[in-house]
């Protein structure tokens, strides 16, 4: 009789998740390796072997408080004695309203409406046709365009894919179902780059030709993150809100990576000192611990929308205004404002600067850039992936690297200890170009 050796669980897990989970961007051809995470606390991940990772990500820009907290795990428990879930039409409930009350009030001060959608992609998908809705009821639904920069990303779902990046996102994959939309360069200088008017001709005159048929120009404000994780001057984004007016063009910020202090400021428009028509929030909004998003827009956006022809804005989610996940986002936002998140971003930049100012001497490194709780190592050329995070696996480092970049966006409540160690981490790996690339 044949003895079967019974599999360990984790085993039986990594199977199971090669034969039948899509990861992220990810093939089952050459399956990536992945890493059954058991636990998470504070800025550290457990995994299933025991192992601990000092986590750089937050998630993707989502765990600003770090990982069971527990004024959320609180908020959660709860709202879950209350009801996790009740449809929102015809219906509505505190946490909803009273999260949306404090985003019109911590967000710039024209924007006084707020639509809760479940992910960041779909926040620009409502964003989107807010725009085209609010032109429609102008009797102008010629403007139906969008523009946008080349290096932004404003997710994955179609609408959204339409203005990422034309050559990242591989528009050529999806021509005949994505929107033809308009593109102008990414802004060329850095976040303090002296101005020169020549870095917003190509904005002008894109808009000088198409206004006409552009709905809206849609950007991420001050930083393009998973299109190149670039850092772009406050004016240009100023000069972008002066064009959209002169041209009767919608501005639509989407914060959903740069909202919640990542940036320094509270939302990134505030660098600018600019008011959107339309905002979208995401990522952080719960703390990282449910999918919601916001979209946000003022009273010249929904006054035409709802005295169109429709007589409504046309979308409605199954899951909108879910209360577990707005009482999350409610406790987050008020754990972030009650904190001193500014200080300590801003303490996390100096650790930053100082940490991976090393990487700035290599020869395979082409830039070193921080801005706010952002920290980015830019390489001459793309790491190999799996060399490179297995490397900084073992050095007890959560960090993900896409492209040439190596870069971290570590919960604002990281400890200058812990900062000191993923950074040290960091510039080992990268120092190293055996540990970087095609081996
Ligand atoms: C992550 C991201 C999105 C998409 O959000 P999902 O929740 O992943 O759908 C959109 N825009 C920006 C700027 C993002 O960083």
């Amino acid at each position: 009789m044949q003895t079967e050796v019974p599999m360990s669980t984790t085993d039986e897990i990594l199977k199971l998740d090669r034969e039948h989970v899509w990861h992220p961007y990810s093939s089952f051809l050459n399956a990536p390796v992945v890493y059954p995470v058991a636990s998470a606390s504070g800025c550290t991940l457990t995994l299933a072997d025991g192992r601990q990772l000092l986590d750089g990500m937050a998630s993707w820009w989502c765990t600003i408080h770090g990982y069971n907290h527990p004024v959320l795990n609180d908020a959660m428990q709860s709202q879950l004695g209350k009801m996790s879930h009740v449809m929102f039409g015809g219906l509505t409930h505190e946490p909803a309203v009273e999260l949306a009350a404090l985003l019109v009030d911590i967000t710039p001060p024209s924007l006084n409406k707020v639509f809760f959608s479940d992910s960041g992609s779909v926040a620009v998908e409502v964003a989107m046709k807010m725009a085209l809705q609010y032109w429609h009821s102008q009797g102008k639904p010629q403007k139906s365009r969008l523009l946008s920069l080349r290096n932004g990303y404003h997710g994955d779902t179609f609408g959204a894919m339409s203005v990422c990046d034309p050559v990242t996102g591989m528009h050529h994959l999806f021509s005949n179902n994505l929107t033809q939309q308009l593109f102008v360069s990414a802004p060329v200088a850095g976040y303090d780059t002296p101005w020169d008017e020549s870095y917003i001709s190509e904005m002008q005159q894109a808009l000088d030709q198409h206004h006409g048929e552009l709905a809206a120009v849609i950007l991420e404000p001050i930083v393009q993150g998973a299109g190149g994780m670039r850092f772009y001057p406050p004016k240009y984004l100023q000069r972008v809100r002066e064009l959209c007016d002169h041209y009767d063009v919608l501005l639509i910020a989407d914060e959903i990576a740069t909202g919640f202090g990542r940036s320094g400021t509270l939302f990134a428009c505030e660098h600018a000192g600019i008011e959107p028509d339309i905002l979208c929030l995401g990522k952080a909004l719960t703390g990282g611990y449910m999918t919601l998003a916001a979209t946000l827009c003022n009273t010249r956006v929904s006054d035409g929308i709802c005295r169109g022809e429709a007589g409504v804005f046309m979308h409605g989610p199954t899951f909108m205004g879910n209360p577990l996940a707005c009482a999350t986002a409610l406790a987050s936002t008020r754990l972030l404002l009650q904190s001193d998140w500014q200080q300590r971003v801003h303490d996390i930049k100096a650790s930053l600067h100082k940490g991976l100012a090393p990487c700035s001497e290599l020869d395979h490194v082409s830039d070193v850039r921080v801005l706010g709780a952002i920290g980015v190592v830019e390489l001459e050329k793309p790491v190999h992936m799996a060399t490179i995070q297995q490397e900084l696996v073992n050095e007890g480092v959560w960090i993900r690297p896409f492209g040439k970049l190596v870069y971290v966006m570590p919960p604002y409540v990281m400890s200058a200890e812990e900062l000191e160690r993923l950074t040290a981490a960091m510039v080992r790996v990268v120092s190293d170009p055996a540990r970087c690339f095609e081996p």
